[in-house]
């Protein structure tokens, strides 16, 4: 593609952002999907799968902050995390800030989205591939969760695309009663739901197969510029209601504790519980 041509984002057929590309950087058909990186005039360096942003070295702090940061602070002994999908290394980076986190797997199918993210993105995760606390995998998660040994993990981060194509096993009852399985007495799981006010069947049906194998059943909301629409959820479930009831001052002796507090350029304690009070728009769709 020359330079200063347009990519238009293809998630919605009516309406979309466009990035005006200063360079082409990769252009990858792995086994899985279409992968594209570039330097933008405005957003940084940016990675596409199959026509959809997924993340711009320009905000991609919030996205990862917000998702790696609420879980595990809101559990408070979270030991050993789960992540699923998450190819780019971000959400491991942020996972593995805790200093209370001992052990870190994260699976992802595409092993081509994490060689070209060590290649063309190489801050968003920083050290993390060499931390040894971290395993990666490059595999389907729901092949790991089936397999996985029960009560083995305190917290599962999803962060994976759309419940389309590779990503679609992700939002399945299968996957959220083999989570729930794995997952210790009081763990959790959060995972990408998308942009209510575009995509709101997929927060009100992710949210009706968690209700299935969790009591504990909501989301919370971020606000990340390049998922245009507003606010985008991150599904959560856990065994426990009182771990999203955590008031902010115990949210934040945790974060001096784990090392975050003060490091974030989204999250802080205040965010953190206010994320979970949805504007009436957002919570219609989950269950009572
Ligand atoms: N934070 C960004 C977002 O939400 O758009 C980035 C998402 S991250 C790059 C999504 C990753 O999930 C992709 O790299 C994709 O390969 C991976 N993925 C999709 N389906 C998967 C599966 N079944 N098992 C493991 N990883 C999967």
């Amino acid at each position: 593609m020359p330079t200063d041509s347009w990519v238009n984002e293809t998630l919605y057929a009516e309406w979309g952002q466009r990035f005006l590309v200063k360079r082409e950087l990769a252009r990858v058909k792995s086994d899985f999907q279409d992968i594209m990186v570039f330097e933008s005039y405005t957003h940084g360096r940016v990675m596409v799968l199959d026509g959809v942003i997924q993340i711009t070295e320009m905000d991609e702090f919030a996205y990862q902050e917000m998702i790696a940061h609420v879980p595990l602070l809101a559990h408070g002994d979270a030991k050993r995390v789960l992540i699923i999908g998450a190819g780019d290394g971000g959400v491991l980076k942020r996972v593995l800030q805790h200093r209370t986190v001992e052990k870190a797997v994260m699976v992802e199918i595409d092993g081509e989205v994490i060689r070209l993210a060590k290649e063309f993105m190489p801050g968003i995760a920083g050290d993390a591939w060499t931390d040894p606390r971290a395993t990666v995998i490059v595999g389907d998660g729901i092949d790991y969760v089936r397999q996985a040994e029960a009560g083995s993990f305190d917290v599962v981060i999803v962060d994976s695309t759309d419940p389309i194509g590779v990503g679609e096993v992700l939002f399945t009852d299968e996957f959220y009663a083999n989570a729930a399985r794995l997952l210790s007495d009081r763990g959790l799981i959060v995972n990408q739901c998308g942009v209510p006010a575009m995509q709101a069947d997929e927060l009100r049906e992710t949210a009706l197969r968690r209700a299935k194998s969790f009591p504990d059943n909501w989301a919370y909301v971020a606000a990340v510029p390049t998922y245009v629409g507003g606010f985008m959820t991150l599904g959560w479930a856990s065994k426990d209601a009182s771990l999203r009831q955590v008031p902010v001052e115990e949210i934040r002796r945790r974060a001096d504790v784990a090392g975050v507090l003060d490091t974030t350029r989204y999250w802080t304690p205040e965010i953190h519980v206010g994320a979970f009070n949805l504007p009436p728009y957002i919570s219609m769709h989950l269950p009572r």
